[in-house]
């Protein structure tokens, strides 16, 4: 099938070179004033789409992000970074966004707008659920491929490579489909400063979560709690020995080996 639409789920996260902090009172950690980006694995799931996209496989890549205002931010770099539109599902201040609501949204957006493919990242570096792929599927009743690291459309259906324990499997899925794509999927590109001013004009339409998460007042209570979030330990400091003798009598002594 020529001209699919696809549909990517591009979440904010903080930026995975940040050394992250659990708040005070340990019930999260603190994102006040720290550096957020899209998710790696959603930008290498982007990277698919707009490849699809680039060698004539589909017409049209959708970027979904499922949050606050902030992730504006997100969808203005998922659209420099190629895709041809943006769409903020948009969710109130202190409002939980897990696996299930996001997955709810993008079932609901895609009721409305009926992509052939969805293509989520395998994980949120955040969270690292590894669930939202699987349970949008799970409620669209769509196949589903998770870990992907092939993809390549054929007619009605999509052959998908997936990474698996122990080697590769490949699957012939029917359109339309959800994928999560795994890392060595492709290498995603930069977003060049040409393509960061020519996405400032293009379309981000913003709907209210409400629509596609029930709408009720108050809304559906979150099913999951975060109890508490610690610290690992500092690590102790370090010993110096004079040679590899003493090294193995200390690595006996301390039960190493
Ligand atoms: P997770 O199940 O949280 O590890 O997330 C897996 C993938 O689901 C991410 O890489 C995204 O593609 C998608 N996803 C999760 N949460 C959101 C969200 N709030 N908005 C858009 N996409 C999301």
């Amino acid at each position: 099938m020529a001209g699919l639409r696809v549909l990517v789920g591009v979440k904010r996260v903080i930026d995975y070179a940040v050394k992250v902090r659990v708040a005070a009172g340990g019930g999260g950690v603190q994102t006040q004033g720290v550096k957020h980006s899209l998710n790696p694995f959603c930008e290498i799931a982007l990277e698919e789409g707009v490849r699809l996209r680039e060698r004539g496989a589909a017409a049209e890549v959708v970027a979904v992000s499922v949050g606050t205002r902030v992730c504006q931010e997100t969808l203005r770099t998922a659209l420099a970074l190629g895709a041809d539109r943006g769409v903020l599902v948009e969710v109130g201040e202190g409002a939980a966004v897990g696996p299930r609501e996001a997955a709810a949204a993008l079932a609901g957006l895609a009721g409305r707008l009926r992509p052939h493919l969805v293509l989520l990242g395998k994980q949120a570096i955040d969270d690292d659920c590894n669930q939202t792929g699987q349970l949008l599927a799970a409620m669209l009743d769509w196949p589903q491929g998770t870990f992907a690291s092939r993809v390549e459309p054929e007619g009605e259906w999509v052959r998908v490579q997936r990474e698996v324990d122990g080697g590769l499997e490949t699957l012939r899925l029917r359109l339309p489909a959800v994928l999560t794509a795994d890392l060595r999927l492709n290498e995603p590109r930069y977003a060049t400063l040409p393509n960061i001013m020519k996405a400032k004009k293009k379309p981000l339409e913003v709907v209210a979560a409400s629509e596609f998460l029930g709408g009720g007042s108050p809304p559906a209570p979150p099913r999951l709690r975060v109890l508490k979030l610690e610290e690992p330990p500092p690590r102790g400091g370090g010993q110096r020995v004079d040679d590899v003798p003493a090294l193995l009598e200390r690595l006996r002594a301390s039960g190493c080996i």
